[in-house]
């Protein structure tokens, strides 16, 4: 069979399905990224970013995925020898660790088991041992995409502050931008990570860091070796609107169109749909008597819901059985959990149907391969839906 009717679901915690606006929006010519009519394309998407991130300091976007601007972030506000402060939320926290190794830094992990977001108070207990001052920086995941784990990131700047501690606040919130609540300014955060293909709605392609006075200072200063993740090249030459090298000229074109539906929603809005549609996913989870990974109440995500097979069940098998049969794609469980764990993207473009489509698609794929589970999870989850009046949508 080649051709499959209807919509494939590509509810994997990213990419994200694209909306056809932004799709439209991306199908366009390429022009000249150094004729006149670019300088108003990138000045948008920069300003545009600076809204989404909530700051009036400085936005970054390279034409690279996510674990780019992981390492600009790296580079160039830290040095050979650094130490940082990392904490072991999942699987992207260890990868970011592990970059950082490569790179020469010294990273520590606080302990974790995978099943919460970073506690600020280890942070802090952590931050109050080095009287000398040797760690550099403080690196966390906001939304870790392996567990459906969030960090609360103002009570992370607040542990930093409470130790006195100058190190920078580095965020990974390559999943949660868009989707969850993220204040660049307010939170005090110094560097954030983010990328395209979650929360803002694009394809893969390109990648953001937005960074505070206080870390360009330090790039200004030091940093590493570094070319092409340099942010004094690409700041200087932002100002015009322009880029040193050719940015993802299309990818930009959608970005706008993205910044400018979530303008249209409100951001208050999209975050409020994330966090209803991730509380509609874990009834429907706990009525088949399956569990979150997420055990830290109020740490759950609203971009995605990690679940824990049964015993003697293989995740990966389910999920080729719902694939296969419903056309359905789920997040696989990630090094440590891989086999273990199923995810269940709901972030990005979608709507109360979408949401009871995809769990009807888990639910049937439950069924038929095997695995035991109570019928009537979807029935829990409308009623959350039903309870939980939609965002932006005027009660009858
Ligand atoms: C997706 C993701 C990454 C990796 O981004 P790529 O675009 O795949 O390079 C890193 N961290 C988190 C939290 C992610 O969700």
């Amino acid at each position: 069979m080649t051709h499959r009717a209807g919509r494939h679901f590509l509810q994997i915690p990213g990419p994200s399905p694209v909306p056809d606006r932004v799709l439209r929006a991306m199908s366009a010519q390429v022009i000249d990224h150094r004729g006149p009519g670019f300088a108003d394309v990138g000045k948008r998407a920069l300003d545009g970013m600076k809204t989404i991130f909530k700051t009036d300091q400085d936005v970054i976007i390279y034409p690279a995925s996510g674990t780019g601007a992981w390492e600009a972030a790296l580079v160039n506000a830290l040095s050979e020898g650094d130490r940082v402060l990392m904490y072991e939320t999942g699987h992207f926290a260890a990868m970011w660790k592990k970059m950082a190794e490569k790179l020469g830094l010294r990273p520590e992990f606080i302990a974790g088991d995978w099943r919460g977001g970073a506690d600020p108070d280890a942070i802090e207990t952590r931050l109050r041992e080095d009287r000398g001052h040797e760690i550099k920086a403080v690196c966390v995941v906001h939304n870790e995409t392996s567990t459906g784990s969030v960090t609360p990131i103002a009570q992370v700047r607040a542990a930093i502050d409470a130790a006195g501690h100058p190190a920078l606040l580095m965020v990974d919130t390559i999943s949660g931008l868009a989707s969850i609540d993220f204040r660049f300014d307010e939170w005090g955060v110094d560097v954030a990570v983010s990328g395209s293909q979650k929360g803002l709605m694009l394809p893969p392609g390109i990648s953001f860091n937005a960074v505070g006075a206080k870390a360009m200072e330090a790039a200004k200063n030091g940093g590493m070796r570094r070319s092409y993740w340099d942010w004094l090249d690409m700041k200087a030459i932002n100002q015009t609107g322009y880029f040193p090298y050719t940015p993802a000229t299309n990818m930009l074109f959608g970005l706008n169109e993205a910044i400018a539906m979530l303008h249209d929603e409100g951001l208050e809005n999209v975050f409020a749909r994330h966090q209803r549609h991730g509380a509609a996913t874990r009834a429907a989870v706990r009525h088949w008597g399956l569990e979150v990974l997420c055990r830290q109440q109020g740490q759950e995500s609203g971009v995605l819901t990690a679940v824990v097979m049964p015993e003697g069940h293989s995740a990966d098998a389910f999920r080729a059985t719902a694939l296969k049969h419903y056309d359905i794609s789920l997040g696989n469980g990630l090094s440590k959990v891989a086999d273990k764990v199923f995810r269940i993207g709901h972030l990005g473009d979608i709507n109360d149907l979408t949401l009871a489509g995809t769990l009807t698609g888990v639910e049937m794929g439950l069924r038929k391969a095997g695995v035991p589970h109570q019928s009537g999870g979807v029935d829990a989850a409308m009623k959350v839906l039903d309870d939980t009046p939609a965002p932006g949508i005027a009660a009858e």
